[in-house]
Order: structure tokens, then C-alpha cells, then sequence
């Protein structure tokens, strides 16, 4: 089985993280701080604050920026299912958004509909969590120009999205606030994982003090200012990011040069298979490689996805259509003809594999098995 994803562990991260678990220290210290002090250089921003998942994160950011019951916070509605269960966490009111069918991530001419439309009722939004699908990034200048109109926050849902950049500018580094996972499967790994950046002195206070059960040192003496999680990372999780982070770069390079092969052996197929789309000036991480299949009859995705994998391929849907789901499908009463884009591409999308060391002959294999299952679907 040709594996769709496989974190890269190397001697260096097992020994990294080795010697945390061997001194003794455990909970989150200097090697998270380390690791903290490593992102935030590396996407240029002023503060970083590491927490236990990229959820959790986006909970924190949040509530850093006082979403509070009965706040409307916009989402795309074509995401991991927590970017939506954040919102209804924090007993706000998430309102989706259709997607742009290019690029998977937000419609900007929706989003300004939805701006507009929601202008005009009770409810106050507060914020907008753009997300960078699959590591590609929403159209930040849009959304920024239009949070700036509407006096909105921006968090960045960049779970996927480390090292991906707009005019060489990182993804979580344009909104208020931005998010990344280190979930296995995304681009670095410490098992489980998040950070969020900001270059607000606040959101960087309030996280902190949130992540770890309110607490807040004045003068060296401890209070707890406000109900707070424990969010925090382990020390060993810290040293397994800092390793990581050593060759983020080579990483990088490796996903965006695996998925230009993909590109390029989708050539000759270019009616049957949709390779993935990318802006000029966007730089695209690939966190996942997803291609849509032309021509495809609905409900027959699962039956080419359950094919590939009876091949030796394991591949996967793209990502879910959060108000189909039954938890905000019955609770705010959705159709699939409210978000026809998310509908049409979730009936439409392949995740194939992406890993640092996959092999071009890998690859050929791959895109034989998918053009072999789609034409015998088609
Ligand atoms: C993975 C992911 C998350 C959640 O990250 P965790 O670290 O697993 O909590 C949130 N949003 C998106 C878009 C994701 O892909």
C-alpha cells in the first residue's frame, strides 16, 4: 500500500526528543519556547504561542479577541469539521461561506454578499477565519480589505498552511491572528500540535494566559485572571518541533517538487483529471494534493476512491462540507443548494498521497491507478 501520508521522523527528532523525556522535564519549557522562538522567526511575526492542537488554537485566538456568546464569526464552508466546532464552542454562531471552485478556499464575491446581507441583521460579526485549503492561501487581499470595511478580526485557519506565502508575505501572518497544526498529517509534525502567531501584543497575552488555566504572573507573585484551559504543549513535543523545524525548508521543497511531477504525469489526461490550481505570487505547500475528477457522476466518488485503494493507493476525499454535516445541518437547517461550489467539489475531490520521500515511480503508479479507476467509473 502506497501510504497517502507519512510524517518524516528522522534519528535526529527520536534523539531530540529522547533527551527531553531522559531530563526529567516534561511539560512545556524551554524547548517549547525554542520551538516558539523558530516559527515565529520563520514566518516573520512577533509573538508565537505553542498550544496542544491546532483547534485549541483557533479556540484560544478566538477567545483572545473576546468572542463571546452570540458574536456570528465566517467560515468557509469547506474545512476540517474544527474551524466551525471552535465557533460553537465559544457559544458563537458560525456562518458559512461557498468556496471559490478553483482554489477550494473562500468566495470573495460570497463573502461580500454575506458581509452585505448580514449588515442588515441583529447579529454582531466579529470575525472571519479564512482557510488556507490544502496550503494554498485565500485571497488575503480581498479579505483583509473587506475585514477592514466591515471592522472585523481575521484568524487564520493556516493548519495546513505553514511556509505557503502571498508576494512572499506567510500565510498567518496577514489576519489578526493566525493558526498552524502540526497534526501528522501536516507539514511538520510533534505528534499533536499547534501555534498561533500574532503581531499583537494583547493576542499574544491572552493566549498565553488562556492556554494555561488563566494564570498570570505580576511582580513574580501567580493569579489566575480569567477560566482558562490547559492547552499546553509537552517539552517533548517542543524538542520534536524544533527538530522539525531544521528542515522545514527541505521539506517544503520536497512536497512542492513531488507535486509538480504530479502535475506534469496529469499532463496527458487533462480531460479526465483537474490538477490542482494556483494563483501567480501564491506559493502553494501542498499539504495535501488534491485533484478533481471531470465528468463524474455524484455519489460516485467514494466508489473510484474505494477502487484506488483496492489497488494499493490509499487516497482520500478532500476535506468535509461542514454544514452537511448533521450536527449544523439540523441545527441551522442547511441544503446542499445553500453551498453549491462545496457540494459540486466534494463529490468531485481526490486527496492522493504526498510524503517526503515518495518516489517518482511511486507517483507514476499512482496516477496510473487513478486514470485506470476513473476511466472505469466514467
Ligand atoms: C488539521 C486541521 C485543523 C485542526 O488541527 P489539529 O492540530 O488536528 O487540531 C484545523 N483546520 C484545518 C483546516 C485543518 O486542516
Amino acid at each position: 500500500m502506497i501510504r497517502l501520508t507519512i510524517p518524516h521522523i528522522d534519528n535526529h527528532d527520536v534523539d531530540q526528543v529522547e533527551n527531553v523525556l531522559r531530563s526529567g522535564y516534561l511539560v512545556q519549557g524551554i524547548y517549547v519556547e525554542k520551538f516558539e522562538k523558530l516559527v515565529k522567526e520563520f514566518v516573520d511575526v512577533s509573538h508565537a504561542v505553542a498550544t496542544s492542537n491546532c483547534t485549541a488554537s483557533l479556540q484560544v485566538a478566538l477567545m483572545s479577541i473576546g468572542v463571546e456568546s452570540g458574536d456570528i464569526i465566517i467560515v468557509p464552508a469547506y474545512s476540517w469539521i474544527s474551524t466551525a466546532n471552535v465557533i460553537e464552542l465559544c457559544g458563537a454562531k458560525p456562518f458559512f461561506v461557498d468556496i471559490d471552485p478553483k482554489t477550494f478556499n473562500i468566495c470573495i464575491d460570497k463573502l461580500e454578499i454575506a458581509l452585505k446581507y448580514l449588515k442588515n441583521t441583529s447579529g454582531k460579526v466579529k470575525a472571519i477565519i479564512p482557510v488556507h485549503t490544502f496550503g494554498l492561501m485565500a485571497n488575503m487581499h480581498e479579505i483583509i480589505s473587506l475585514a477592514k470595511k466591515y471592522e472585523l478580526y481575521v484568524i487564520e485557519d493556516a493548519a495546513c498552511a505553514i511556509g505557503a506565502s502571498i508576494e512572499e508575505k506567510h500565510a498567518g501572518t496577514w489576519g489578526d491572528a493566525g493558526c498552524f497544526s502540526f497534526h501528522p498529517r501536516k507539514i511538520i509534525t510533534t505528534g499533536e500540535g499547534g501555534m498561533i502567531v500574532t503581531n499583537q501584543n494583547d493576542i499574544d497575552l491572552q493566549s498565553r494566559i488562556l492556554r494555561n488555566h488563566g494564570q498570570y504572573f505580576e511582580k513574580g507573585i501567580v493569579d489566575f485572571v480569567r477560566p482558562g484551559f490547559n492547552f499546553r504543549m509537552t517539552d517533548f513535543q517542543g524538542a520534536l518541533g524544533c527538530s522539525q523545524m531544521e528542515k522545514l525548508d527541505s521539506l517544503l521543497e520536497h512536497r512542492i517538487a513531488s507535486a509538480f511531477i504530479y502535475n506534469e504525469l496529469f499532463g496527458d489526461f487533462g480531460d479526465l483529471v483537474e490538477t490542482p490550481y494556483v494563483p501567480c505570487e501564491y506559493k502553494h505547500v501542498y499539504q495535501s494534493y488534491v485533484v478533481k475528477i471531470k465528468n463524474i457522476e455524484s455519489n460516485n466518488i467514494l466508489d473510484i476512491i474505494s477502487s484506488i485503494k483496492k489497488k494499493g493507493v490509499e487516497v482520500g476525499v478532500g476535506t468535509i462540507n461542514m454544514p452537511m454535516t448533521s450536527y449544523y445541518r439540523k441545527k441551522y437547517n442547511y441544503s446542499y443548494q445553500d453551498f453549491p461550489n462545496t457540494a459540486m467539489v466534494s463529490q468531485k475531490t481526490i486527496a492522493l498521497p504526498v510524503f517526503c520521500g515518495i518516489s517518482e515511480s511511486q507517483q507514476r503508479e499512482i496516477v496510473k491507478c487513478v486514470v485506470q479507476c476513473v476511466e472505469g467509473n466514467a
